[in-house]
């Protein structure tokens, strides 16, 4: 069933802006949603990202604020009368940028602040008035106790992501941002599954709330062709490399379970000579920012992120996702398999699968309903250290790029399977270089290592004062996953 905005009854200054974006059917989630919402009372709705659930939450909240609408300049006749909170500063731009063009045709004002970013304009942006506040936890904390945000006249209050704020630890924040607000309010909270500490956290702060579920929208499933290889260690880059020749990819997210792994790899990827930009926990907002911006103009072709940074983004269009790493928690899989694929386009999903994997492998399997079949990937030939023969065009390839992936690349490792077809892990890869591998020797000849001939002969530079360090050499080996 789909159901129209027109049955809404909007006030016509938000049905202007739905028109405009070009929205004229409900999705799910707005169907179910709105009417709650604008009946005043509190939601609990299991719903990720790329549903609709910004305009579900948005629209009807907007509609209720209507009656506060004026055009007064005072700053006292706009206070925060909506909060909505997100995890990440990512996706509370996100967000603040949709609640923008929904409230464009009203004088409800709207800001949004996060942290990594000078707080000085925030607090003057803030001091004019807005009654809809997007935040992450943390710096609105901060402008609480700057005073720079008063929430004593908050109506509404949206937990957005709620799953993902404890997982990050923001409990104790969310509960003292809770605890400025007025008791009588309408809390709506949106999550994407439903675990203990969600019910635990909506008990606490919700009345009474209207339970909503939409499909979980593993549905991308349904045109996201997932495919699953066998790679370890450093050769997950090589077959990235590798695949995304095979598969005439334009552009991926590349995800990787740590900071560090996500930094690393991003930097070897650039030196492949791939456009790549990183974006983890541990870049400024500012580089964040401008990642995201490189991506979605596409300016670079490769995202390598983590999943914190790259939760609910919205990219349209995105051809292909890379899992470097499976995720440790299988509900993110379909977080990221689902960046592609979005509105109906077809889209790409490749796993890496390493010895060690085999129970993320099956937790994934068993959440999805699905059977990998674990392939092999040809990396081609790879004289010593160098892996890649030719270097790779600096913009990956443009044209046909999804419809041949079924012809290419399909042959199964044979050895990967155990007679019912099931996943075997690979043999460990250990390293190939015989340089590497040979016990340390000294040099039989006389001459002098490279530092050694650099040195300025004692009593030249070197004071005589300073003895001249003992030279160490030191061997390190890097080991193989
Ligand atoms: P969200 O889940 O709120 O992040 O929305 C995901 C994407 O769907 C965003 O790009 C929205 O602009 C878009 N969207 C939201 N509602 C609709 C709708 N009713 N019809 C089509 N697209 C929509």
């Amino acid at each position: 069933m789909t159901a129209s905005f027109s049955e809404l009854n909007l006030a016509p200054s938000l049905a202007k802006a739905v028109a405009q974006m070009g929205y004229e059917t409900m999705t799910p989630i707005q169907a179910q949603a709105i009417p709650v919402v604008l009946q005043g009372r509190d939601v609990m709705g299991a719903a990720q990202t790329g549903t609709g659930k910004t305009a579900a939450f948005s629209l009807p909240l907007l509609q209720r604020l209507l009656k506060h609408e004026n055009a007064s300049m005072s700053p006292a006749r706009h206070p925060v009368r909506a909060l909505v909170l997100l995890p990440t500063r990512e996706l509370a731009n996100q967000v603040a940028d949709q609640i923008r063009q929904y409230a464009e045709f009203t004088n409800l004002r709207s800001a949004v602040v996060f942290g990594g970013m000078d707080i000085k304009p925030q607090i003057i942006e803030l001091r004019k008035g807005v009654e809809v506040l997007v935040a992450t936890p943390g710096r609105l904390l901060d402008h609480i106790e700057g005073k720079s945000a008063v929430l004593n006249q908050v109506e509404y209050v949206v937990l957005d992501e709620a799953d993902r704020m404890l997982d990050i630890g923001f409990l104790p924040d969310l509960q003292r941002i809770l605890s400025h607000l007025p008791k009588k309010r309408t809390t709506l909270l949106f999550s994407a599954t439903f675990s203990n500490d969600i019910k635990k956290l909506a008990g606490s702060y919700l009345q009474d709330p209207v339970t909503i579920e939409v499909a979980r929208s593993n549905s991308a499933a349904a045109n996201v062709e997932q495919r699953f290889y066998s790679a370890s260690g450093e050769d997950k880059r090589h077959a990235l490399v590798a695949l995304l020749k095979q598969h005439n990819v334009t552009q991926a997210f590349v995800f990787v379970n740590s900071k560090l792994g996500c930094a690393r790899l991003a930097k070897a990827l650039e030196r492949d000579g791939l456009r790549t930009t990183a974006m983890h926990g541990d870049k400024s907002q500012d580089e964040r920012l401008k990642a995201l911006e490189a991506f979605k103009s596409g300016e670079v072709d490769l995202l390598v992120c983590t999943d914190v940074a790259a939760r609910g983004l919205d990219i349209k269009d995105v051809p292909a996702v890379f899992n470097i790493d499976l995720p440790y928690n299988a509900e993110d899989y379909i977080h990221r398999i689902g960046r592609t694929g979005r509105a109906g386009a077809s889209g790409l999903a490749i796993s890496f699968v390493s010895n060690s994997d085999a129970r993320l492998l099956s937790d994934i399997e068993k959440l999805i309903n699905i059977k990998a079949e674990v392939e092999t990937v040809d990396t081609g030939p790879r004289p010593g250290a160098d892996f890649v023969t030719e270097r790779p065009p600096k913009r990956l390839n443009d044209g046909h790029r999804l419809q041949q992936r079924r012809e290419d690349g399909k042959e199964k490792r044979a050895d990967s399977q155990d007679p019912k077809g099931r996943y075997q892990p690979p043999p460990r890869q250990m390293s190939k270089d015989p340089l590497f591998d040979q016990p340390y020797q000294a040099k039989a000849d006389s001459t002098p290592a490279a530092w050694e001939a650099a040195e300025p002969a004692r009593g030249r530079g070197l004071s005589a004062n300073i003895k001249p360090k003992r030279k160490v050499a030191a061997l390190f080996q890097m080991v193989v996953e």
